[in-house]
């Protein structure tokens, strides 16, 4: 029998009557033979009211002793969760038994907010499992070495789940989620969009940091890392369904990448409107120039994505990159204030109205004129490529916004990934 790890979403998590579903889920696992962990999200909504409250009381930005305090209270709604869980699985008649992070206990480094997960110590939940007990384990959360509460960012419960089905070598780490698996594109935008049966381990990495947002993105690299076998399905499947079934549902990460050589060269199309652009324009192109730009950025902290430079002309050279729209007017200051000046540009230009849209998919290492097809796509719909970033198995453009969806939907139809049915 196989020790198996389920992650629940906080829509799963969202009542009492879907929490009932979720240990009914749970306990048909179990009953199967299965041993048995489970990580939940707080229930919906809750982490967004928890931090609200924290925001009422402490409105301007938090000092790092407050930072500790938000994690405090953040990670009360996965404590909530896993007791109410637990309390469903002993309804059923499944014994069951939850932990908070620090328990475990889940160790992880001191960046309050967005910690990352350093050890986890798997001893206690194997004696548990041994017992035939269900172990419940807070999602999101763990302890840092001076035994302080830490969250793990946005979302962290997918890297919780898929960390702890590390540590115990788990068979598989099931992510039980809105979605029924990860589709070859967002299919809001695309209604022909596919399901995929698998995808590969670095594609899903591709996807998640492209602007796909079915996981989080370190849950993807831990996956990667440790290896560990994990699947992306529904938790809107009504609970009976036949365990074998719904264990072949959904999307299945996979590390083997043969098969795939022979399917579709691209696996997906990703899109994101979280990025600004900004152009320096004017530039005199001499040694030291990107360091004298993007250094000033990078030490605001502020992450560059897509860098372009032109040719030179008379001595002068225009410079363009990407950063994220949050950070967008902190990055228009630095470089008006501190780097304008000191290099003596020109100008520089902000633009927040574009789009990043990329095709993505380990194919395209084996086959020419990929980047090319999506380059003519483009250009037959009258769409202007403002920027272009290629990797191995991916290539973005950057477009104005207003025509990213019809990007999108011409780049879905060109590599013809419409259904029906599933790949
Ligand atoms: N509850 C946390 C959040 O809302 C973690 C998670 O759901 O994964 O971000
Ligand atoms: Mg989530």
């Amino acid at each position: 029998m196989a020790l198996i790890v389920h992650k629940y979403g906080g829509t799963s998590m969202g009542s009492t009557e879907r929490i009932r579903s979720v240990a009914q889920r749970v306990a048909k696992w179990a009953r199967a033979g299965h041993r048995m962990v489970v990580v939940p999200s707080a229930m919906s909504g809750e982490t967004n009211r928890l931090l609200g409250l924290a925001r009422e009381l402490l409105p301007h930005a938090a000092t790092p002793e407050s930072m500790r305090e938000l994690d405090a209270v953040a990670a009360t709604g996965e404590q909530v969760s896993v007791g109410l869980l637990a309390l469903a699985l002993h309804a059923q008649g499944v014994p069951a038994v939850s932990y908070a992070g620090w328990q475990v206990p889940i160790e992880t480094d001191s960046a309050y907010t967005k910690a990352r997960i350093t050890r986890i110590d798997g001893e206690r939940v194997r004696r548990d499992l041994d017992a035939g007990r269900v172990v419940i384990i807070t999602g999101f959360q763990g302890i840092d070495p001076a035994d302080n509460v830490t969250t793990l960012g946005r979302g962290g419960s997918d890297t919780s789940a898929v960390a702890v089905a590390a540590a115990l070598k788990a068979d598989e780490c099931l992510i039980y989620t809105d979605v029924d698996g990860v589709y070859t594109t967002d299919p809001r935008i695309v209604p022909e969009a596919r399901r995929l049966a698998t995808i590969s381990f670095e594609e899903m990495l591709e996807m998640a940091s492209l602007g796909s947002k079915v996981l989080q993105i370190r849950s993807v690299e831990f996956a990667g890392k440790y290896r560990v076998p994990t699947r992306v399905l529904s938790s809107f499947t009504p609970w009976d369904i036949p365990l074998d079934e719904e264990a072949r549902s959904g999307t299945l990460i996979t590390f083997e990448e043969d098969e795939k050589m022979e399917q579709a060269v691209v696996a997906g199309i990703a899109f994101n409107r979280d990025e600004a652009k900004i152009s320096v324009i004017g530039v005199p192109d001499r040694p030291g120039i990107a360091f004298q730009i993007l250094g000033p950025v990078a030490e605001a902290n502020i992450d560059v994505d897509v860098i372009i430079q032109n040719l030179s002309h008379d001595g002068r050279t225009d410079f363009s990159f990407t950063v994220p729209r949050n950070d967008f007017p902190r990055a228009l200051d630095v470089l008006k204030n501190r780097v304008q000046p000191a290099i003596g540009a020109a100008e520089v230009r902000g633009d927040t109205k574009i789009a990043k849209v990329s095709i993505v998919g380990i194919g395209m290492r084996s086959h020419v004129g990929v980047a090319a097809k999506m380059f003519r796509t483009l250009s037959e719909e009258g769409i202007n490529i403002q920027m272009i970033t290629t990797s191995e198995i991916k290539t973005s453009v950057v477009i104005d916004e207003k025509y990213m969806e019809l990007a999108v939907r011409a780049l879905h139809r060109a590599f013809e990934l419409e259904g029906p049915g599933t790949a």
